[in-house]
């Protein structure tokens, strides 16, 4: 690394201890895992981030209740395709079916089990680099960085990356994407293991913090003013509020509570009912 990509790094180091201490509410992924990492889905974590690109949070949500309705496992799924694709067509957008259609033949391939591996997740149809690293992260507990838009976004301010300099030719400045965004963070975890391991913050927690102040400050117009976060290359007001947050816990739960594998008893109950609903529609 250059001299300047060492001055980056500890811009982004302080913000992430600002950001953990900032949002201590809040609870992060490794949190969430230790006390649920058991009842999670790799199945589930695969349907919802695959079905994330292009999408708001709340149609997402929409979307995969009613998918996980007719198709709460892989057997659901396999069990019933193709018979019912055309239910599934009318869940998802047209030009999702390939993703759908993809899953399926990787789920027939291995007997209805998701890859664990990135390759093999990046074998399905539209699946790249960020969500095979949700599915990573999300589906198997393991360690992963997928870095979202809002990520990107609120790294790039902390570096003084703004759109137009990131592309410019003549401004001097790193033109970095988020494969090589997600690269370096990742790296500067490794060699930062012991610091982050202190404050409490696994590789996955990075994730969710950027992407949490992408979404309470430092959206598309940034809240500077509230922002507590030192050395931010694009700050445009002074931090005057030394408030708490108050930021809602609940913020994600909708999603997360997605991933979570469901009881026997209900899921049988819920096939049933799909399968009634299936008939109903023929
Ligand atoms: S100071 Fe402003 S631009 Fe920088 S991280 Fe905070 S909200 Fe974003």
């Amino acid at each position: 690394m250059s001299r300047d990509s060492d001055l980056d790094q500890k811009t982004v180091l302080q913000a992430i201890g600002v950001l953990k201490s900032h949002y201590r509410s809040f609870p992060l992924e490794s949190q969430v895992w230790a006390r649920s990492g058991h009842r999670r889905s790799p199945y589930r974590a695969l349907v919802l981030f695959g079905l994330s690109s292009r999408t708001k949070d709340k149609l997402l949500v929409d979307t995969c209740r009613r998918f996980f309705q007719e198709f709460p496992n892989p057997k659901a799924m396999l069990n019933t395709w193709p018979r019912h694709r055309a239910a599934v067509a009318r869940v998802v957008r047209t030009g999702q079916m390939r993703f759908i259609d993809s899953l399926v033949s990787k789920l027939k391939e291995s007997g209805g089990s998701v890859p664990a591996d990135r390759d093999g997740l990046m074998a399905i149809f539209g699946v790249g680099e960020k969500i095979a690293e949700c599915v990573a992260a999300y589906g198997w507990g393991q360690e992963a960085l997928p870095l979202d838009g809002n990520c990107c976004r609120v790294i790039e301010r902390l570096m003084g990356l703004t759109s137009t300099n990131r592309t410019g030719s003549n401004s001097g400045v790193k033109s970095w994407s988020a494969k090589v965004l997600r690269r370096w963070l990742k790296a500067t975890y490794v060699e930062h293991r012991e610091w982050m391991t202190a404050l409490g913050v696994a590789m996955i927690d990075v994730h969710e913090l950027l992407r949490l102040h992408g979404q309470m400050l430092c959206g598309r117009r940034p809240d500077c003013a509230r922002c507590p976060v030192p050395g931010c290359r694009s700050r445009r007001q002074q931090y005057s509020e030394s408030a708490e947050p108050g930021i809602d816990e609940s913020l994600w739960e909708d999603w997360r509570e997605l991933l979570l594998e469901r009881s026997a008893s209900s899921e049988e109950g819920v096939i049933g009912q799909a399968a009634g609903i299936m008939e109903q529609e023929k």
